[in-house]
């Protein structure tokens, strides 16, 4: 291996809401600096690591999104190549968003630059290392979940006293006191104008289209943070939610429950009922694909190979009665097959569960799950050994100082002879100064012992457990968890199927761009090339025909099977 010459510049990220702040002081900004600088220091003591800090950014808001002034500090710097490693505690230190983080972890990525996570042991220096990144996040996505029942319990609370819940306000309505909502005049003018022309139109696309048309926008509205949202061209879902919508009754609405808002309505009870008739006997041709009946996750990210267009869902009804859905070419839905261009629908349980099996394969990649078990099997035998080596080299020198200070402190109460009582004070300070680092970072390796011990036979557990987590989710969870983790996941899903049933199907796995640009090595593992190995339909029902993902190690595993 090449020996480093050049220090790493070191950045260090850390992150409190105001809350945490001054709740937690495990969680404090100053708790999680001195844990960033102890594990730095751990680095540079005992795998002899070349480490300096640069800068320490912090925030003082909230993880939710990345529109922090420390983060875009640092991502700046990161850009100008001022450091080539990030320290965080955790990672929702980060981000609490999966998107955002993985958005972040590859812009980073690109300049150069890795993550070490300080208490959750991740390096993204390796393409393991990255996965299981991305499989923790999805872990604590459930977490968070779990935690975000609080605010839950706030928001029902909020809404049985008839007050706004919070976030976008409904057209009509201004958010005042005590966030009771205030009728604005002028856009409640506008949600009349809506009941108006859908009893005209009698269709919620035909009412957006005619607004559109007379210029009509979106609520205007400006977020705590002053940034502007809304203003933008209407769509058929927004029409049918101001007409579905009971808050126009004078009532909040908080999941299926329904209360009697502070608030004054701008519908009349007559108008709503009508207007509900008219949407319930628009409903009886479901033409189109139901959502809540099939879930079709990959609609935002399935694309036509032949043609590039997005794929579509569809449905046909057989004789039986029994209804089938599809994902489709969108252009072959609208022009039908075309010289050149004739893709196969796909069913879409097969498809779905086709992409779903990949994440199976792809999370129990041996690769991976031997990473697992390395890194608990090294990093926690071997780190727990030098780390008590260090404990009690620290105890020494704790005791070794301890002895000094009582010997300068008796030096100062007796006569200071020729030395000058300036100079013993100076050292009693430094002394003082001393022994307190060396506690500190005794502290730290404590805990850090302790939490290698805990966590060193669990580390595969765990892991399995996650992954339990993740395919229970898929397999019972509901449709729109099951597009987050697509959207998160996954960047493509392409059918290049066409009506001989020849073709592949590929998966794109959000990775980075480095490894993106080491695509075409990855290719060569393949046995011929792409064109001389059509998969016959059949045989991605169920098990997979073929997968591409971005990550090597990976791929040279699923690609060459
Ligand atoms: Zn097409």
């Amino acid at each position: 291996m090449a020996k480093k010459t050049k220090k790493k510049k070191v950045a260090i990220y850390i992150r409190v809401s105001t809350v945490e702040q001054s709740e937690n002081d495990f969680s404090s900004l100053d708790g999680q600096e001195s844990q960033c600088k102890a594990w730095i220091n751990n680095r540079n003591q005992i795998e002899s690591k070349d480490y300096e800090i640069h800068e320490i950014y912090k925030d003082m808001k909230s993880g939710k999104d990345l529109k922090r002034p420390g983060i875009k500090r640092l991502q700046k710097d990161a850009k100008d190549g001022e450091f080539d490693l990030l320290v965080v505690t955790k990672l929702d230190r980060v981000s609490r968003s999966l998107h955002d983080f993985l958005k972040l972890v590859s812009e980073l990525d690109e300049h150069g630059v890795n993550i070490a996570v300080v208490t959750q042991q991740i390096d993204t220096s390796t393409p393991a290392g990255k996965a299981l990144q991305r499989l923790l996040l999805v872990f604590a996505e459930f977490e968070r979940d779990m935690n975000s029942q609080r605010t839950k319990e706030k928001m029902l609370e909020s809404a049985k006293q008839g007050r706004w819940q919070g976030g976008y306000p409904p057209l009509g309505y201004d958010v005042g006191d005590k966030k009771v909502l205030q009728i604005n005049e002028k856009e409640a003018e506008e949600v009349k104008e809506v009941y108006n022309r859908y009893f005209e139109l009698k269709s919620s696309t035909k009412v957006a289209q005619s607004l559109n048309k007379d210029g009509y926008t979106t609520k205007d509205w400006v977020t705590s943070k002053g940034e502007p949202r809304g203003g933008d061209k209407y769509e058929s879902r927004q029409i049918l939610r101001i007409l579905k919508s009971q808050v126009y009754l004078g009532k909040i609405e908080h999941n299926d429950d329904v209360f009697e808002g502070k608030h004054d309505p701008i519908i009349e009870q007559e108008t709503f009922d009508k207007a509900q008739e008219v949407l319930e006997s628009n409903r009886i041709k479901p033409k189109k694909y139901d959502k809540t009946d099939t879930p079709a996750v990959l609609t935002s990210v399935a694309e036509c190979g032949l043609c590039d267009s997005s794929l579509t869902t569809t449905s046909t009804k057989k004789s039986s009665g029994k209804k089938y859905y599809y994902y489709k070419c969108l252009k072959k839905n609208r022009e039908g097959n075309t010289k050149g261009h004739a893709p196969k629908p796909l069913s879409v349980p097969s498809l779905d569960n086709f992409v779903f099996n990949t994440f199976k394969l792809l999370f129990e990649e041996p690769e991976i799950l031997k990473a697992v078990k390395k890194r608990s099997k090294f990093e926690g035998e071997s780190q727990i050994e030098k780390l008590e080596k260090k404990i009690k080299r620290l105890n020494q020198q704790i005791k070794s100082t301890s002895k000094d200070i009582t010997k300068t402190k008796k030096l100062l109460t007796k006569d200071a002879g020729d030395r000058s009582e300036e100079i013993l004070l100076e050292q009693l300070e430094n002394l003082a100064l001393k022994k307190e680092e060396h506690e500190d970072e005794l502290e730290f390796c404590t805990s850090e012992k302790k939490r290698l011990s805990d966590q060193k036979t669990i580390d595969t557990k765990s892991y399995q457990k996650i992954l339990k987590h993740f395919i229970e989710e898929w397999e019972n969870g509901d449709p729109d968890k099951r597009e987050d983790h697509i959207k998160a996941l996954v960047r493509r899903v392409t059918s290049n199927v066409d009506r001989d049933k020849t073709g592949m199907i590929e998966v794109e796995y959000i990775a980075d761009k480095k490894l993106e640009a080491e695509w075409p090595k990855i290719e060569k593992c393949e046995s011929g090339s792409e064109k001389s190995l059509p998969v016959r339909t059949s045989s991605f029902n169920g098990s997979p025909g073929r997968i591409r993902t971005y990550d090597r190690s990976v791929n040279s595993r699923l690609l060459c099977r």
